[in-house]
């Protein structure tokens, strides 16, 4: 392990290194490189000053006092999937790394419940779930690779939330360090309660601004045995979106509900070697589950196919295959200035129009145009790109992204949909929530962390 070299650091690093193994502590370049940012698009890029492994709560509680004590800010990171710049590292801060605190704690088939480190990999819990024929609902695309801690901070979203909710909707306690390094328990292990105010709910996508997350109580499902996947494809994509609504009106749930329009098809194909593309103009990946999907399979046809769409029922294996394509739509891409995949949500009643005026933009704009969405749950996520890196493209792209976002908020959607704030879209906040309401959030921020060393510069803007 390097001493760290610069002040106010050596005295961090001394008081974590009292508790601590060295190796737990890195001042390594490649560390300080690989751990500088996620996959949020870089508007202002930090190395970190040190990147630190907690093992154990006391690990954490160790690095957020020795923080306090020397007024290090802290980025604390899970898998680092996260989209928004959340665990982007700030100016002179520590990357605090939960990823080895993977431990599944408990299981209780009983109580329909689990107890988990933050580093476990959603993806992991799962597989550990279905041997008992249970699942946690949330399930991002990234869910093989992120974990729960940062799913909990991001309050991630994902496919099957169109029938089982957000994360949040499946957390029902959290232990927590806080800026000073207490440790407080919230919550219960019983489905209802309703004790004093929510704060397990405050803590779920407050992205690691209050505090950091060392371990959670989360509400199983069952994992269904009846799974029906349909593939309709549709000759436009308004028409496609508007097979959102048609579903609805059946009053059929899917629990997932893709939409994906021409450009993504065809980028899949390319991708893939798939053939999508000539199967229609758009797509809706439509699936059920449960006792009764077969019936709300036939509901599902009879609507789509009133508007034009072609429906195929997908064996197992070809659904794996289309719901994985889906959930490994953007590749190995990252965005960048020139490629910025958004999320925002829309009510579903304006998903037409939606996507109308993001072609309008595109167009006008001059920027490439792909969207898929979570249509079951009005977030959709249009990536814009140029080819180039110029001012004047990087320009052209920036000025879609705003038309796109004061598009979704004025007709009822927000900013973002499951992504977070993170650091990129700080800029627009404060379009969606008056400054009141900043103000309040403003205030919480500094009664949790009144150093401000907890993720500064994140999820919420400053005065
Ligand atoms: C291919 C791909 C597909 C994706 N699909 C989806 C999707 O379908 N739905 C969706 O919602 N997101 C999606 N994402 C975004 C991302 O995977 C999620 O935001 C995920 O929840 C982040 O988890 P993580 O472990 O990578 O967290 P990180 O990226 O490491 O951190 C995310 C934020 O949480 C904070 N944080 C992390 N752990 C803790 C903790 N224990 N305590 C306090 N704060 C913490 C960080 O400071 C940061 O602000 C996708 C990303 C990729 C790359």
């Amino acid at each position: 392990m390097a001493e760290i070299g610069i002040d106010p650091y050596q005295g961090f690093a001394a008081a974590v290194l009292a508790s601590l193994r060295g190796e737990q502590l890195s001042v390594a370049p490649e560390d300080l490189q690989t751990f500088a940012i996620d996959q949020g698009p870089v508007t202002d890029f930090h190395e970190p000053a040190a990147v630190v492994w907690a093992e154990s709560v006391a690990d954490v509680q160790a690095v957020v006092r020795a923080a306090a004590a020397h007024n290090v800010p802290l980025v604390t990171r899970g898998a680092g999937t996260g989209v928004s710049g959340g665990a982007h590292a700030t100016a002179g801060s520590v990357v605090l790394n939960l990823t080895r605190m993977n431990t599944i704690l408990e299981i209780n088939a009983a109580d329909e419940i689990a107890r988990v480190e933050p580093g476990v990999i959603n993806g992991d819990l799962n597989q550990a779930l279905a041997e008992l024929g249970l699942m946690f609902a949330p399930d991002p695309a990234s869910y093989k690779i992120s974990t729960i801690g940062g799913n909990i901070a991001t309050n991630a979203g994902g496919l099957r939330c169109a029938k089982y909710g957000v994360t949040r909707d499946a957390v029902l306690a959290l232990d927590v360090v806080l800026a000073d390094g207490t440790l407080i328990h919230t919550g219960h292990r019983t489905f209802k309660g309703v004790a004093g105010y929510d704060l397990t709910s405050l803590f779920v996508g407050s992205e690691g601004t209050l505090g950091v997350v060392v371990g959670a109580t989360v509400r199983l499902k069952y994992l269904p045995t009846i799974v029906r996947t349909l593939a309709v494809f549709f000759p436009d994509v308004q028409t496609a979106a508007a097979g959102v609504l048609a579903l609805g009106s059946a009053r059929v749930q899917p629990c997932i509900l893709e939409l994906l329009d021409g450009p993504s098809l065809q980028e899949l194909d390319f991708r893939n070697g798939s053939d999508l593309a000539s199967r229609g103009t758009a797509l809706l990946l439509i699936q059920f589950d449960g006792l009764a999907a077969a019936q709300e399979e036939a509901l599902a046809i009879a609507a789509v196919e009133e508007l034009g769409g072609t429906a195929s029922r997908e064996d197992p294996a070809e659904a794996q295959r289309l719901v994985d394509l889906r959930r490994n739509n953007r590749g190995l891409d990252v965005d960048a200035v020139n490629r910025v995949g958004e999320d925002v949500a829309v009510p579903r009643s304006q998903l037409v129009h939606y996507i109308s005026a993001l072609e309008e933009m595109a167009r006008r704009h001059g920027v490439d145009l792909n969207v898929i969405a979570h249509a079951g749950d009005g977030n959709l996520h249009p990536t814009f790109s140029v080819p180039g890196m110029d001012a004047i493209s990087v320009a052209s792209l920036n000025a879609a992204l705003d038309d796109s976002i004061a598009k979704a908020l004025e007709l009822g959607g927000t900013i973002t949909g499951e992504h977070g704030i993170g650091q990129y879209k700080l800029r627009w906040l404060p379009l969606e929530q008056s400054e009141q309401v900043l103000e309040i959030q403003r205030s919480i921020k500094d009664m949790f962390d009144p150093q401000g060393i907890l993720n500064p510069g994140k999820a919420i803007p400053t005065a």
